[in-house]
């Protein structure tokens, strides 16, 4: 038996389920990556650090399968038509993959086993990138769970040890078959991509970046749950990207959070389940790509608003920490979670702007872009959601500010025209009377702008705006 492994969000070559499972049932092995046109076709820019992400993943997985016998055969266009066809020039006589829960992945595999199907092979599909999928993890009543909590304490107790093992791959890579002549990882050049400004940033890349990342939060994890809210210090694992593309493994780190112990891990461990959460909502619900998760909140009148939306994209609203967590965006690709969560908030409940905007800036910026986590995440900023943010509950720019960068630090850092800014009032600087600004070398209005909208104003107009649409209890 011959089979092809097609890699997609699973660039790794150890504890990785379909990889396992081809080795272990065939004679001959080969693997493929994509660079799919019908993906990065759709892309807005041709600068993606994303791209560069991937590409710099993929010489290090195809370095590690060659140092095993293997490598990576890769190719550039329509995932659709690249499989079968690979499948027919290798004799391969299945293609084996890990599962996709997003709806235009189900749908690009459904076609894929199809084209396959119709020359006799097969489509061997395995779960890898959670540690429960699908309908595992339902109510008593059968259905998919709608809250969190209750969704994680039944996740917490059907884990048992045999989910968190991980595919013991390296016992089987005599199988591995080295790429044919030519099928080289081209450049990113090649394919019309660069990574814009990826090797600048603190981001490592590959299963190597992976797991430095993973090795320096270890020694952090005890904090977790103290630090984690704070932008300024460094609390969190920064481990998305290499979640999102598979160049760490769920189960080992899983196993790490659940068998290490003590609040720091516990709380990690459950925003793991949250990124599963979102995924099985996603997979149930997958109308939620372009529909609020609550039916009702369809009829939401936002405003259409194009200054606004620019002022919040540029990182420019007046509001310091918001304008810092946006601008933390543009530069890195990255943001810190408390800021997600205020930057959507203030999009929707401050501008009254539709979430699905928002969604699209994050989407095209974030390099830890995940559909289903992304989505959930601004509906949840946006109360449209599942298990959201109640509506009638507003985030305060100025407090949460107070709160989450006391000293002002994170705002220093992306705002540096409110350095000299004393910490009491850089969270609201146009507070400051005129004489004192001039002292400080700013001038609201000027050399950092006037907020783009009242908060308290704002405020009254998104609770109009909810109520008009809440049904009466
Ligand atoms: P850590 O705090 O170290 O958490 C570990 C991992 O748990 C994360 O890497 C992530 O995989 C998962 N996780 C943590 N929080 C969440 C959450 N709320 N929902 C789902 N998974 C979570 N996360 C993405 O991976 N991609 C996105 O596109 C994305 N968009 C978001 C948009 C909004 C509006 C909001 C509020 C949140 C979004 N998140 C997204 C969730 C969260 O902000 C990021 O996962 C987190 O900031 C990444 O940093 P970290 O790896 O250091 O996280």
């Amino acid at each position: 038996q011959k089979a092809l492994v097609w890699f997609r969000r699973d660039l790794r070559h150890f504890d990785h389920a379909a990889l396992y499972h081809a080795l272990r049932d065939c004679a001959s092995v080969f693997c493929v990556f994509v660079f799919d046109r019908d993906i990065l076709d759709a892309l807005p820019s041709r600068e993606d650090r994303r791209v560069g992400f991937i590409h710099a993943a993929l010489v290090e997985l195809d370095a590690a399968l060659r140092a095993a016998g293997g490598g990576l055969v890769v190719r550039h266009g329509r995932a659709v038509d690249e499989v079968p066809r690979l499948a027919e020039e290798l004799g391969a006589d299945a293609v084996y993959v890990n599962r996709d829960y997003e709806p235009q992945a189900i749908a690009r595999d459904a076609a894929v086993a199809k084209a396959l199907a119709s020359a006799g092979r097969a489509l061997h599909d395995f779960k890898d990138q959670v540690i429960f999928e699908q309908d595992e993890i339902l109510t008593k009543g059968g259905t998919p769970y709608s809250v969190f909590t209750p969704y994680r304490r039944a996740w917490q107790a059907a884990l048992t040890p045999d989910r968190l093992q991980s595919y013991p791959v390296g016992d089987h890579l005599a199988a591995l078959c080295p790429p044919p002549a030519g099928a080289a990882l081209p450049t990113l050049d090649a394919i019309g991509f660069s990574a814009g400004n990826l090797s600048e940033l603190p981001m490592p890349t590959g299963m190597s970046g992976g797991e430095a990342l993973f090795a320096d939060f270890r020694d952090r994890i005890d904090r977790y749950r103290a630090l984690r809210d704070f932008p300024a210090r460094k609390g969190v694992s920064y481990l998305s990207a290499h979640l999102r593309f598979g160049t760490v493994s769920i189960r080992q780190l899983a196993s790490y959070a659940s068998f290490q112990g003590g609040q720091g891990a516990e709380t990690w461990l459950s925003e793991l389940i949250w990124r599963e959460f979102y995924q099985m909502v996603l997979w149930h619900r997958p109308e939620v790509v372009d529909h609020c998760y609550r039916p009702v909140y369809d009829a939401l009148q936002w405003d259409d608003w194009a200054e606004g939306f620019a002022a919040w994209c540029a990182g420019q609203t007046g509001y310091p920490l918001v304008d810092a967590a946006m601008r933390q965006l543009n530069q890195s690709g990255y943001m810190h979670n408390r800021l997600r969560m205020i930057a959507a908030s203030f999009l929707t409940k401050d501008l009254g702007i539709d979430w699905r905007a928002g969604e699209r800036y994050f989407a095209q910026q974030l390099i830890d872009y995940d559909l289903a986590a992304n989505n959930g995440g601004w509906q949840w900023a946006a109360s449209t959601g599942c298990d959201a943010q109640p509506w009638f509950r507003i985030f305060n720019p100025v407090t949460q500010s107070q709160k989450f960068d006391p000293a002002g630090a994170f705002i220093r850092r992306y705002v540096p025209e409110l350095a000299a800014v004393p910490d009491r009032d850089i969270h609201a600087p146009w507070t400051l009377p005129p004489l004192t600004q001039s002292a400080l070398g700013i001038r609201i209005g000027e050399t950092y702008p006037a907020p783009i909208v009242d908060h308290a104003e704002a405020r009254a107009r998104t609770l109009a705006r909810f109520r008009a649409v809440t049904p009466a209890d």
